[in-house]
């Protein structure tokens, strides 16, 4: 199983603690609307602590993350850089009305193109459909000066339909590669082809095996032969990949330490070498440097990109560690044994003995390549699995990223719509940002290492229902201690009731809101979404007696509202005994009843009111990011005394500077 980015959710209803709104209003958090996407702003807080050698590392790696994105487009679909030049001099040099049709249709069809780096959706892979006229398209190229041999392979790319459908198709029984658009395959070579050559190379005792063709385009020789073409220097994408160098030998300079010197070396040795040994060398130093604050990915990471799940997609995201937030999960694993001592479980099913995971929390500087515009949440790296089981691996979350999710939530009426009151609403402002990231720190800290199987339980005795339980158990161990004083005294929290916004929140969400994530008629079936409906549907069951929870109706919409917060904790901690015993006795039967009488069906008349109060909502389905700004100051002299970030640049301004300033590998 592959270990890869997490995926952010984008359901989040958050709010930010005090202090830190009050410079956070201010912020224009909203970059762009268009289509099925919204672009945000995120700030980068912690920057200007940074030591200027520390600042100067990041400006060049940030330098090096965005020489590297020409690279994915052209990974991406052969046409996509004459696509994106021909769009570019169109919308640069349009002079008609800004405010006809045609023209705004162009104008979303070029963001959209932007934000899937190519002509492909990011998500659904599918082709975009433009909504403006051919006749447009052609005369407004005639006016920007597109010549005629390039105008017929972009108007072939954009308007025939058959032509590059499908970035990757993932669909069974035809050749994957023939009949995906992504460029990791020259044209003409088949699915077979290309699995009888790796399956030839490919040495099934090596115990520390390379990532197989994860730096190559498969072409044809003079003799029809396939071979791989490496993208390094001197190679494929090679000028883009010497100013990635270029940038990397100027941070080289900053480094914090000699293992981070190392790492960076390693990694410019491995993008002249094409040898992917070097790649593995990179990895495990990379993995072993948990002294540096600050970090970065740049590379072929990722093969959700290619069909057969070999080919690294280019991306680059740079970051530091946020010092603050990563006490927060120190405390808590600090403190690992007494939670466990603690615990609502039957003391047979706890650890004698337990450690907390430390997950560190980072604050991202620059996103790039395949993790740009849309990003994700965490970074777990890296892939290779004889290098994550003989050399660790890092697993982090990017809290900036959360929080400017979060902030963009504020004001999109959610809860508005869905919260019962004001005062729940002032509640869930103060402190659900916390409550939330505490929430996710206690359940991946502790919550999962918690509790023991005993002597002679096989661990799969759950079957198909053991990952929602796990989820389950996880979020119960973090929903109990939220409410405990134990993290007042920790100092994590400043108010004993605190915990309610997450209750309240937790309850919403399980019982309704996540709803609108699932088709009408259809079952819940992912494993966090069935955890969250199991918890919330349990309790209001077993509640009901003392009415702890209560779906009122007011004006024909259904509300969540909590009469005993206290008495909720008490059922989350009888909850989260009952199913630590399902798990350490192996009880299969039972656990199957619990999953299948609460976390799967769903009440059709509050689906469908779900739905169309959400739909009114007018939410986009997906976020992505445009990226602060640096600059290097100097004095007078020429000396580099600081480095500034900005955040004023707007989507379209970003998309054509970068276009402009970081192109390196022209039209192809
Ligand atoms: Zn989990």
């Amino acid at each position: 199983m592959k270990k890869s980015l997490i995926i952010g959710s984008a359901l989040a209803l958050m709010a930010c603690s005090c202090s830190k709104k009050e410079n956070m209003d201010d912020f224009d958090y909203t970059a762009d609307r268009f289509a099925d996407i919204e672009v945000l702003r995120y700030q980068v807080p912690g920057f200007e602590d940074l030591s200027l050698d520390q600042k100067l590392l990041v400006y060049y790696l940030q330098e090096a993350a965005l020489w590297g994105r020409d690279i994915l487009w052209a990974q991406n679909c052969e046409a996509n850089l004459a696509v994106r030049s021909a769009l570019e001099q169109i919308y640069a040099n349009y002079d008609g009305d800004r405010d006809s049709a045609d023209f705004k249709a162009f104008e979303t069809y070029v963001k959209q193109v932007w934000f899937g780096n190519g002509l492909h959706h990011h998500y659904s892979m599918d082709k975009f459909v433009p909504a403006f006229s051919e006749a447009f398209f052609t005369e407004q190229a005639g006016k920007a000066g597109i010549d005629e041999e390039t105008l017929a392979v972009v108007k072939e790319a954009i308007f025939n339909p058959d032509l590059y459908a499908k970035r990757v198709n993932q669909a069974d029984g035809v050749d994957l590669i023939t009949t995906s658009a992504c460029d990791f395959y020259a044209p003409g070579i088949t699915q077979a082809e290309v699995e009888a050559f790796y399956a030839a190379m490919k040495d099934t005792t090596d115990l520390t095996p390379i990532s197989y063709g994860l730096n190559s385009r498969i072409e044809r020789d003079a003799d029809g032969k396939l071979v791989e073409n490496f993208y390094r220097v001197g190679g494929l994408y090679s000028p883009a990949i010497e100013k990635i160098v270029e940038n990397l030998e100027k941070a080289m300079q900053y480094a914090e330490n000699d293992t981070q010197r190392l790492t960076i070396q390693q990694l410019i040795d491995y993008y002249r070498s094409g040898d992917l040994r070097k790649f593995d060398e990179y990895s495990i130093t990379w993995a072993g440097d948990t002294a540096s604050q600050v970090d970065f990915v740049n590379g072929f990471i990722e093969s959700y990109g290619d069909p057969l799940g070999m080919k690294g997609s280019w991306e680059s995201i740079v970051n530091f560690k946020n010092l603050e937030a990563s006490a927060r999960t120190e405390t808590i694993s600090a403190n690992a044994q007494w939670f466990e001592d603690h615990s609502p479980v039957d003391p047979r099913f706890r650890k004698d003995k337990v450690k907390g995971v430390s997950a560190k929390v980072i604050t991202a500087a620059i996103l790039a390549g395949d993790a740009y515009p849309a990003t994700p949440i965490g970074i777990n790296l890296p892939n290779s699995n004889w290098i994550r089981a003989a050399h660790g691996s890092k697993s982090v979350t990017i809290e900036n990223i959360t929080e400017a999710y979060d902030m963009a939530s504020h004001g999109n009426g959610f809860n508005e719509e869905f919260v019962i009151d004001e005062p729940t609403r002032e509640l869930l402002e103060q402190y659900l940002f916390v409550t939330d990231n505490l929430h996710t720190d206690l359940h991946e800290c502790l919550g999962h290492g918690s509790g023991q199987l005993l002597p002679g339980v096989d661990p799969d005795a759950l079957k198909a229902h053991g990952s929602t339980l796990e989820e389950a158990r996880a979020d119960l161990f973090a929903l109990y201690y939220l409410a405990d004083p134990k993290l007042v005294e920790l100092g994590l929290l400043d108010n004993p009731e605190a915990y309610k916004a997450e209750y309240y929140k937790y309850i919403l969400n399980g019982m309704m809101t996540q709803l609108m994530r699932i088709e009408p008629g259809k079952d819940v079936e992912e494993a966090h979404m069935r955890n969250r409906k199991l918890i919330a549907e349990w309790a209001y069951e077993h509640g009901k007696a003392d009415n702890v929870i209560e779906l009122v109706k007011i004006d024909g919409k259904t509300y969540v509202k909590i009469n005993d917060y206290d008495k909720l904790r008490s059922l989350f901690g009888e909850l989260l005994a009952e199913i630590q015993r399902i798990k350490s006795e192996g009880d299969y039967e039972a656990g199957r009843a619990l999953v299948e009488q609460y976390a799967v069906k769903v009440d059709p008349a509050i689906h469908k009111e779900v739905l169309d109060r959400y739909a009114k909502l007018n939410i986009a389905p997906y976020k992505g990011f445009v990226n602060p700004v640096y600059e290097l100051v100097t004095d007078k002299d020429g000396n580099i005394t600081d480095v500034k970030v900005t955040y004023g640049e707007d989507y379209a301004e970003q998309m054509l500077r970068y276009s402009r300033d970081y192109s390196a590998l022209g039209v192809r």
